[in-house]
């Protein structure tokens, strides 16, 4: 019996932890994929939210003892503001967006929201603050009015639509015919990365989190859909605390503080234009960028002159 019992008991566990903490279907596989041994301690109070204030301080951390990932990471992002954080790939970006959904815990330092530590709160409400745009969006075999409502159960038609628009998806949805009851996902209609992006920033306006998490995708989107996307994002983050994890600088001009990391350690820190004007780091990847972009250009002229 006891070999029954153990697993339905661990399976019982897992349920109640995805009713409590199920927020989007993205908190759910992260759920799943969580490292089991970080635990609420008992009686763990609530997160009380207030302004929003997000702080690291001296955050240490690493997957596997032999191979240090964060070595002494601190910033604040001030409630309401947004902070972009950027640097090439493997620097430990995705890694701080894990620790802040608490995913991981630092070996040493800590992370406070409002001046809460958030090793010492309940893992549920500090979810429940916390809103974020991935880069890949899985959607449900469903329709895609389910899927916006996601975000948030008890929302309106009205509030969905608004939500729609405010991504800017709305206008596609009404012209499909059979607008918002049409079927999406492996079953049903496939939407572009671009389109599936917006269906998860109308989620999240639902959802309406005091602090947000933005991950960048990294693919390249065609120009037009980049500017209709980032003007989403901008009116997602607008009076929200916001972390961007950025791959494409061209989106982050306007943060109020962009962190430059470099293997675990921040090399370099500012605005856009402090950062270009000391001529480092930030400055060689921005130029990088902006010739890249440049051959893009030339080379697609090129093609529609031919
Ligand atoms: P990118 O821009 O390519 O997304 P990133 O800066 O976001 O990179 P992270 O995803 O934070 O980088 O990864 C930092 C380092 O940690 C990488 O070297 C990666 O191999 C390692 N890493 C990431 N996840 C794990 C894990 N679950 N277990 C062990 N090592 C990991």
């Amino acid at each position: 019996l006891i070999q029954l019992y153990m697993p339905l008991n661990f399976m019982g566990m897992i349920y109640r932890e995805i009713k409590q903490s199920l927020i989007d279907i993205d908190d759910m596989f992260r759920i799943l994929e969580r490292n089991p041994e970080i635990e609420d301690r008992p009686g763990a109070p609530d997160l009380a939210v207030k302004a929003g204030e997000v702080r690291f301080e001296d955050v240490h951390f690493a997957y596997t003892p032999a191979r240090p990932i964060l070595k002494g990471v601190s910033f604040t992002v001030p409630a309401g503001h947004t902070v972009a954080i950027v640097g090439p790939s493997g620097a430990g970006k995705s890694t701080i967006s894990r620790l802040l959904f608490r995913f991981y815990e630092p070996q040493s330092g800590r992370i406070l929201i409002d001046g809460q530590d958030m090793a010492g709160v309940a893992q549920a409400s500090l979810r429940a603050a916390l809103g974020m745009v991935p880069q890949d969006t899985v959607l449900f075999n469903d329709t895609i009015g389910y899927n916006i409502r996601y975000g948030r159960w008890d929302a309106s038609e009205d509030e969905v639509r608004e939500a729609a628009r405010l991504a800017q998806i709305d206008g596609f949805i009404e012209a499909l015919p059979e607008g918002y009851d049409t079927p999406v996902g492996e079953r049903g209609l496939k939407l572009s990365g671009g389109e599936k992006q917006r269906v998860a920033i109308a989620r999240t306006i639902l959802k309406g989190p005091p602090i947000l998490v933005l991950d960048e995708a990294t693919s390249a989107l065609d120009s037009f859909t980049e500017r209709e996307i980032q003007d989403a994002l901008e009116r997602v983050s607008r009076g929200r605390t916001t972390l961007v994890i950025a791959h494409r600088l061209s989106t982050i001009v306007s943060a109020d503080e962009i962190i430059v990391l470099d293997r675990g350690r921040i090399v370099e820190r500012g605005t856009h234009e402090a950062l270009l004007a000391s001529d480092g780091t930030y400055a060689a990847m921005w130029d990088r960028q902006r010739r890249a972009a440049e051959a893009r250009e030339t080379l697609h002229e090129t093609e529609a002159a031919e």
